[in-house]
């Protein structure tokens, strides 16, 4: 199966969307997903095939393909998007991963960082009908991004905000008590770098938050 690129924005100095089609003259050329999911995308270099994963950032009924990533000039799948022209087909696996909403959720608690915010744009787009909220954490103002697809209740904080900066400030792991205690019941979903990952999964574990209601991917 391969993806045809359409467009690229550059969102911040190290993140960049790229929006795909399925190609036409791929087999079968459907390309159903769950949200949440992530492919592998596939780039031949030097005789070598190179394979990365990528979450959907988009949800699996839109009529584009989305995906978020951070932007590594030397990378071999982010590096080689960004010098490619639109109409440049990619090869993709088929969607694949466990990060998947579960429907028995009553309230769900979002937790981002960086591009790890790409799963979670992909359920809030999906239109569930159960509440959720979203913390979403980056570095500085300069690197947010997609705050407009972002429910307005949302918590945004920012670990070396500039003076203008009015919302959250501080590293995601500083608000996960106060989430806490007003989603006792909630389902948690948490995705971004392994440390965030790790240590948010902790805070909920000791406050006694059932290890089931602990959804996660590392990047
Ligand atoms: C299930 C899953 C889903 C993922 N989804 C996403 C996603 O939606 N968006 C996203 O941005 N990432 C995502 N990732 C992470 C992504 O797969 C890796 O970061 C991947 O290495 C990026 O490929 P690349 O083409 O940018 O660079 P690579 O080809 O992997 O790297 C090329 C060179 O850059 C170096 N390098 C790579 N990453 C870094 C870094 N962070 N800092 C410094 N040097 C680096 C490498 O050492 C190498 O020398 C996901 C990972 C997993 C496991």
């Amino acid at each position: 199966m391969q993806l045809k690129l359409l467009s690229h924005h550059i969102l911040t100095p190290d993140v960049r969307s790229y929006s795909f089609v399925v190609d036409s003259d791929s087999p079968g050329a459907a390309f159903p997903f769950e949200a949440g999911q992530f492919v592998m995308l596939k780039q031949l270099e030097a005789e070598k095939k190179y394979a990365r994963a990528f979450s959907f950032a988009c949800a699996p009924t839109a009529h584009e393909i989305t995906f978020l990533m951070k932007h590594n000039p030397d990378g071999h799948i982010s590096g080689y998007l960004a010098q490619s022209e639109p109409g440049t087909k990619i090869d993709v696996s088929k969607p694949m991963g466990r990060f998947i909403l579960n429907p028995a959720d009553t309230d769900r608690v979002y937790i981002a960082t960086g591009t790890g915010i790409a799963p979670i744009i992909s359920f809030i787009e999906s239109n569930s009908s159960v509440p959720a909220t979203i913390l979403f954490g980056v570095r500085t103002n300069s690197d947010l991004f997609w705050q407009e697809k972002l429910p307005a209740n949302s918590l945004i904080t920012l670990t070396q905000p500039t003076e203008e900066w009015s919302g959250c400030v501080g590293r995601v792991t500083a608000y996960v008590p106060d989430l806490l205690s007003k989603h006792p019941n909630a389902a948690w979903y948490i995705c971004g770098n392994p440390e965030m990952v790790m240590e948010v999964r902790a805070q909920l574990l000791s406050a006694g938050a059932a290890p089931l209601n602990i959804h996660f991917e590392i990047y």
